[in-house]
């Protein structure tokens, strides 16, 4: 964290701790079979920006790469990426022909869809997602048969390749939670009636990075790895040391520091009131950045070598800071949460402090925050 910082906010992105957690997911799943792995890189690359994140992980060694929206597979595409693709998430009119002509999988939920991706022609290769209890996007079970027969007939008239079955866990960060295996079972239920209509899909999967880290029987032929890519927990308290490094810091320039008095308040409405002298930093981001406004009185920062909490509410420019006495000049780094080599904050500990999971937290953040993209050796801050 000794680069400089000309930018007032600024996100800074390790490629190499990107590329050093896809190898360590790889290596995990490829221990006994040769499962593939998909590296989610939907929502701008969960913050970390789609189109470098999708570049570092081919280069190590990721199969897939998977993105919700066709919009997003294009821009892949757009960017330069060849290799397998597949998205999920169509709107109604979205048009499926121009990621069809570019190579990209799509996913059918529906009788309807399916017909669609068949009516463009050209031999679409196209995934199925069965709903197997997240009752979210796929097919339910009542529905699995009669879609399969319509998958199987398009095929075999040579309008659409059936190249995927998948489905989606509700709770695979919580591993005792009974639903794991309730929808194990309920997939290996609907792979055996794809088998019966006819259907031989090159790829099945279920997990994602939770599920890749803590259940084995559920890696099929593929895992789906958003979040541990990232180098974030995907399962708090659960997941073992795998050394993966979170790969985003989020860092401002202070702007000002001030002393205060015993019985200042601090921020909007004074929710936060000094009970001693102190003083207090300026750090030029707020809620329009993404940084949440319910960090106001939980969070903290990291500013020469100590945690400083935030006091008072989040604006949206602008928060302030307890620098306990001392007063850093301007411009000096304010860390707001990265890898947690030194002690500053991680995304999780954000994530922690204003009640959410550490995906929002990294996704959310942007705004006026600056992304700049690093390449450190593995092992230097
Ligand atoms: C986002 C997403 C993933 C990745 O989940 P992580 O928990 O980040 O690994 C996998 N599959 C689907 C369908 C998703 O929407």
């Amino acid at each position: 964290m000794t680069d400089p910082a000309p930018s007032r906010a600024e996100i800074v992105v390790d490629l190499a701790a990107i590329r050093h957690n896809v190898r360590i997911l790889r290596d995990l799943v490829q221990v006994d079979d040769p499962v593939q792995l998909m590296v989610v890189v939907k929502a701008d690359g969960y913050g970390h920006g789609m189109v470098e994140v999708a570049d570092a992980a081919r280069d190590a060694g990721a199969d897939w790469l998977g993105v919700a929206t066709i919009d997003e597979a294009l821009a892949l595409r757009a960017a330069g990426d060849r290799g397998p693709l597949l998205c999920w998430l169509s709107a109604p009119g979205d048009d499926f022909s121009g990621a069809v002509a570019a190579g990209v999988e799509v996913t059918a939920y529906t009788l309807e869809e399916l017909d669609e991706i068949a009516a463009v022609g050209g031999s679409a290769h196209v995934q199925i997602k069965v709903d197997t209890g997240l009752s979210r996007g796929g097919a339910p079970r009542a529905e699995w048969v009669s879609l399969f027969a319509a998958a199987a007939a398009h095929e075999a008239a040579g309008r659409v390749r059936v190249t995927g079955i998948w489905s989606h866990f509700v709770a695979s960060d919580e591993p005792s939670h009974p639903m794991n295996h309730t929808q194990e079972a309920a997939f290996r239920d609907a792979l055996a009636l794809a088998a019966e209509a006819g259907l031989d899909p090159d790829v099945t999967h279920l997990a994602n990075s939770a599920a890749a880290i803590l259940r084995p029987s559920s890696h099929f032929d593929l895992v789906r790895c958003g979040i541990a890519a990232y180098g974030l927990d995907p399962a708090p308290g659960e997941t073992p040391r795998l050394g993966l490094r979170p790969a985003m810091t989020a860092r401002a320039r202070l702007v000002t520091s001030k002393p205060i008095e015993a019985g200042d308040g601090v921020s909007y409405g004074h929710t936060w009131t000094a009970h001693e002298d102190t003083t207090v930093g300026l750090v030029p981001t707020g809620y329009g950045d993404g940084v949440p406004r319910a960090a106001g009185n939980t969070a903290s920062v990291w500013v020469e070598d100590s945690l400083r909490p935030i006091r008072g509410r989040v604006c949206m420019d602008q928060v302030v800071v307890d620098l306990h006495g001392e007063l850093p000049p301007p411009g000096t780094e304010v860390v707001l949460f990265g890898p947690g080599d030194l002690g500053e904050p991680t995304a999780q500990d954000w994530a922690e402090a204003v009640g959410t999971i550490s995906y929002e937290i990294v996704t959310r953040i942007g705004g006026r925050f600056v992304r700049r993209f690093v390449d450190r050796e593995e092992g230097t801050p």
